[in-house]
């Protein structure tokens, strides 16, 4: 699934010894290479199947070292990967023989619960914002899992459990500070260097590195969510799609379809059952909440019902699984619907799935996240009615061919349904792709802005989106 990536500088410093710890002497951060210690730590990322060794692991501690670093990217024409979380699906966290930028260590973070404003540098996770905004009651909306960097799935897009309410992560993007280029250190917003404010919510990495986002704050403190594991038969999946875009905006539902697991609240004979596992969030009062939830409920006789009240952050316990590292084969989607014969569809694939861990993952969309028009971010499918994601997970080492096989049948069965794909759930699948990923003149857009702001395509170990 690995494509070929443009590389387009001519060095003109050479990479010397003597060049990398020049560099690495004018860092208030670290440099980390080959040798040193924290080397092999500092080298991977969270999608095992990339294993790579970049020559330098740079840990910036601040706006002006990421400006350094892409000066020293630009001079001697390594391959830049820009990582804050280093989720990526496809690999771009990492490379081999290039320069990591290391943005964990960037994590500062202030909450004004009075103007519900948040700054957050990128270093941070999705949990960690997470967990400190809940003391306010509050929350900015990002994805289903705690340990995914703010810094990708901001630039990349953002969705979760509350975009049904409150519309994707980019939706409550206000201000941020990114580093172009060119190495400059900018804010940008709606009057400040608009074009780039528009680039950064959806386009990736595309136009540069942002070190700062300042987010709208949300409400979303005591919330009616958790996991509700139903039979997987293709009624109850179907009439589970058409339940959730008939729910109230309130209530947004992220459902995966997977043997049911070994867990203290599924009875002992039905682990390992096909379950359709609806996780979900419903805002509001306890009441209305347990309402938005009625018909979902009533789908069928759940095999296990762990619905009810509960902080936000707790949602995060039922995706904890997914944290940990492995190899991940991933084939998406945007589609209008998920009919019965889709259903039925997914159900086979399942039943011929090629690891223990493999699902389909189905996000219903519509509420607050289709009231954006779509030229008013770099995200511009606004509207996606359901996404279909299959994920086939394996162990760090392991032969990733028959995942890829079996996530490149089920993306071929749908063929003549897929609409689009989220640029975030893409893993390396080449240019066709990503323009599919940027419909409604959003790519011709972004390479536009790209031309004027990154000619050089030095930001390019990414979705990548060639300058015009
Ligand atoms: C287990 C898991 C669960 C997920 N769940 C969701 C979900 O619920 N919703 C959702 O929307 N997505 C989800 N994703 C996808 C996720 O949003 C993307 O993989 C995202 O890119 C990860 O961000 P990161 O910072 O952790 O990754 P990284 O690998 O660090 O970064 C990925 C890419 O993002 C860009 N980037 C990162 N930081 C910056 C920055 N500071 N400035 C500019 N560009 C930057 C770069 O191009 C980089 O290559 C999930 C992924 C995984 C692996």
């Amino acid at each position: 699934m690995e494509a070929a990536r443009p590389r387009s500088f001519t060095p003109i410093v050479a990479v010397t010894p003597k060049t990398l710890a020049a560099f690495a002497e004018s860092l208030t951060g670290s440099a980390i290479q080959s040798g040193d210690d924290a080397f092999d730590a500092a080298r991977r990322v969270h999608n095992a199947r990339f294993d790579r060794v970049p020559t330098i692991v740079v840990r910036a501690a601040n706006a002006e070292d990421v400006a350094r670093t892409v000066r020293l990217a630009a001079a001697t024409g390594l391959e830049l990967a820009v990582r804050s979380g280093g989720h990526s699906l496809a690999g771009h966290g990492t490379s081999d023989g290039g320069i990591v930028l290391d943005l964990s260590a960037m994590k500062g973070l202030l909450i004004d619960p009075a103007r519900r404003l948040a700054w957050a540098q990128p270093g941070l996770t999705a949990g960690d914002v997470t967990v400190a905004a809940a003391e306010h009651g509050l929350a900015v909306p990002f994805g289903d899992t705690a340990s995914v960097g703010i810094g990708g799935i901001t630039t990349g897009g953002g969705i979760g459990f509350l975009t049904r309410k409150y519309g994707m992560t980019i939706d409550n993007v206000v201000a941020a500070e990114v580093v172009t280029a060119q190495g400059e250190i900018l804010t940008v917003d709606e009057e400040r260097h608009p074009d780039l404010f528009w680039a950064i919510r959806g386009g990736g990495g595309n136009v540069g590195v942002v070190t700062r986002f300042v987010y709208r704050l949300v409400e979303a403190g005591l919330v009616v969510g958790g996991g509700l594991a139903l039979p997987a038969t293709p009624q109850v999946l179907a009439g589970l799609v058409a339940a959730a875009k008939a729910a109230p905006d309130e209530l947004t539902t992220i459902s995966l379809v997977m043997p049911a697991p070994p867990a203290p609240f599924i009875p002992a004979e039905r682990v390992g059952e096909l379950v359709v596992m609806v996780l979900g969030v419903a805002v509001g009062d306890v009441e209305s909440g347990l309402a938005a939830w009625a018909p979902i409920r009533a789908l069928a006789e759940p095999v296990a019902d762990l619905v009810g009240p509960m902080p936000y952050p707790a949602i995060y316990q039922f995706t904890a699984d997914s944290e940990a590292p492995g190899g991940t084969s991933i084939r998406s989607w945007f589609a209008d619907d998920l009919d019965v014969q889709d259903a039925a569809e997914i159900i086979d694939l399942l039943g011929r799935a090629p690891t223990p861990v493999s699902i389909a993952q189905i996000r219903v969309f519509g509420g607050a996240m289709a009231r954006v028009a779509a030229e008013d971010t770099a995200f511009s499918q606004r509207d996606a009615g359901v996404l279909i994601a299959m994920m086939s997970m394996f162990e760090a080492g392991a032969d990733a061919g028959p995942s890829d096989a079996w996530t490149a049948e089920a993306f071929a069965a749908f063929g003549d349904r897929v609409t689009g794909v989220y640029a975030n759930f893409l893993g390396d699948e080449g240019e066709d792709r990503i323009r599919s990923a940027y419909p409604h003149g959003a790519y011709e857009s972004l390479a536009a802005i790209k031309r004027r702001h990154d000619p050089d395509n030095l930001f390019r170990l990414n979705q990548n989106v060639r300058p015009a």
